[in-house]
């Protein structure tokens, strides 16, 4: 069998995963248009029961996506001008977003280079740069467990609850995940996550949830979703959002829930067989020995990474750049902090990593051809500068 053949690999494949759940997404829509109660209908709630059991926690508030899922709780604890949030430069845009539209500081904070994810003494060092310059108000962190593997949680709690700050875990590509046995929802004071289509549980639209065993910050969390209502549908008691998740969204991912065990080993058993066959050529994921990931991205690295990408597209594998830009960086974000000796590691890991295909249907075939590709560019290019 010629493994370079030309033929495309999918990097993310709902086709595979709506014939491996056979009829049920069908007969979730099929009971969800007879029952017609497409706002906050009844699998809406049976969803956050059953995310809420799995995560180990209080209280789930599902939530129209993952973006919003960042913006309740913040708005919940009033964080807005004058304030300063801590959020890891290397990220998606919505970490750092949710941040500067509510007015806040964003801060960023350099991440660790083998697991990517905020760097505990660079939060450290900002806090400190914030607290002595007092002209913000530190007011929380939000870590993000980048590409499924949960953040440092137990040192960033110590350093959060000794400055006063909330910590908000964007778990967007992590819920299923764990740190020392316990999942994702519970790890910080909130969590959220994300149901955007191509996230490790997602749905088909947008879609989100905030996790917490806080009930004053739930209360609030369900007021806010609904714009601000109070105890009657036309009394407002807080400036809101329309932030629901649809009933419709709530009954795919019901069905979605069934399978999502199988789908994480299957996800875990792609990423070590690639780490096998890759790990002695260029720098593989790290995932700490205390954490398990959902492993969302397989992301390499390598100084060569453009030629890479462009070898991996010739032979029909997709990659992806997750992130090419640092949040520091943005045009956008202009009006943030920097933590003292700023973002070396995420500028570094934005020059050189590459997310190749993985997920839980990526056939044993599809894996040795992706494989097959990487060491076939190594040789072409030559032995890696690779490792940074
Ligand atoms: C996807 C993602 C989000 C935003 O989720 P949406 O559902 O697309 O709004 C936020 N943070 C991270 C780290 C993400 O990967």
């Amino acid at each position: 069998m010629d493994v370079l053949r030309s033929e495309k690999v999918a990097f993310v494949d709902l086709l595979a995963q709506r014939e491996a759940l056979g009829s049920a997404i069908d007969d979730a829509i099929a009971r969800v248009l007879a029952h017609g109660q497409f706002i906050m209908g009844p699998e809406v709630q049976e969803l956050e029961r059953r995310l809420a059991e799995r995560a180990e926690v209080a209280h789930v508030v599902a939530c129209s996506s993952g973006t919003d899922a960042l913006l309740l709780p913040l708005l919940a604890w009033g964080v807005g001008p004058g304030d300063a949030v801590f959020v890891p430069s290397f990220t998606f845009t919505a970490t750092a977003e949710v941040v500067a539209l509510l007015g806040a500081t964003p801060v960023y904070c350099d991440v660790l280079s083998d697991t990517f994810n905020l760097s505990p003494a660079s939060l450290e060092a900002a806090i400190d740069k914030v607290v002595a310059s007092s002209a913000l108000q530190p007011r929380a962190v939000i870590p993000v467990d980048l590409f499924g593997q949960p953040a440092d949680y137990r040192e960033i709690l110590a350093i959060a609850e000794s400055a006063g700050l909330k910590v908000l875990a964007d778990g967007a590509q992590s819920f299923g995940a764990t740190l020392a046995g316990r999942p994702v929802g519970g790890l910080a004071t909130a969590t959220s996550t994300s149901f955007f289509p191509a996230k490790p549980l997602g749905c088909y639209g947008d879609g989100g949830a905030v996790f917490t065993d806080d009930d004053h910050l739930t209360e609030a969390m369900r007021s806010l979703r609904v714009h601000g209502s109070g105890s009657s549908k036309y009394e407002t008691t807080r400036v809101g959002l329309n932030a629901r998740l649809d009933t419709l969204q709530a009954a795919i991912l019901l069905a979605k829930v069934d399978i999502f065990d199988r789908e994480l080993e299957r996800r875990a058993e792609v990423a070590a067989r690639y780490t096998d066959s890759l790990g002695e050529h260029l720098m593989t994921p790290v995932v700490r020995g205390d954490r398990t990931s959902t492993w969302a991205q397989y992301t390499v690295q390598s100084r060569a990474r453009d030629r890479l990408a462009a070898s991996l597209r010739q032979h029909g594998i997709p990659t992806a750049i997750y992130y090419p830009r640092p949040l520091h960086q943005q045009p956008a974000f202009s009006g943030g902090l920097l933590a003292p000796g700023g973002c070396p590691t995420a500028e570094k890991l934005c020059d050189s990593v590459l997310s190749v295909p993985i997920h839980p249907y990526l056939r044993d075939v599809e894996q040795d051809r992706v494989i097959a590709a990487i060491l076939s560019a190594l040789r072409t290019t030559g032995p890696w500068p690779g490792v940074l």
